[in-house]
């Protein structure tokens, strides 16, 4: 069987891909292992664990980069450069928009729920820059042509003006200054 496996370029994009693949009952999270495997010769990250939902097990198999690379601590990176072979420009924005609604500044600096927020805000910021990344050299804006997913083609057209660049340069850095505030207030 050759199947052409997808690049996972991270152990944070699989989750996120993961996440927004829901099992047949409906049921978006699962507890998952995973383990490296060998398909056709190459070296390939797989995850498996039962649906809590109806009790299926789910298994999800990706490429993984020549060279992996694991990303600073406290850091949330899903690729290094390049555009994503798992996620449309149009699905990382609507992970943006899920994560960029933690609300970091209600929280007391140095508490769980403040990390979990301030992972949340650097998780919304690492998915603008890969909508960014969609961005040809010479454009201005997102091609419409680039998204490959229904929910993708979804989230651009309610509103297509935010994928123009520099409004996803001014959110991305919107995103960073909240982190740079939390991080000052923890030091
Ligand atoms: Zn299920």
């Amino acid at each position: 069987m050759a199947t052409t496996l997808r690049l996972a370029r991270t152990n944070a994009e699989a989750h996120i891909y993961m996440d927004l693949h829901p099992c047949d009952c409906g049921e978006g999270n699962f507890a998952r292992t995973s383990s490296v495997i060998e398909v056709d010769g190459d070296l390939a990250s797989r995850y498996v664990g039962v649906c809590p939902g109806c009790g299926q097990q789910r298994e999800f198999v990706f490429a993984i980069p020549e060279d992996v690379r694991l990303p600073p601590p406290g850091s949330v990176v899903f690729g290094y450069g390049g555009q994503s072979e798992l996620l449309d420009a149009g699905e990382w924005m609507f992970v943006a928009d899920r994560y960029a609604r933690a609300t970091p500044t209600k929280h007391t600096p140095g508490t769980d729920a403040a990390r979990q927020a301030r992972q949340q805000v650097a998780t919304a910021a690492a998915a603008m820059g890969e909508v960014l990344a969609f961005v040809p050299p010479d454009a201005d804006a997102v091609p419409f042509e680039s998204l490959r997913t229904d929910r993708g083609r979804a989230t651009f057209d309610a509103q297509p003006g935010r994928f123009y660049k520099d409004r996803l340069e001014v959110i991305r850095a919107t995103y960073q200054q909240i982190l740079t505030e939390m991080d000052a207030k923890t030091a």
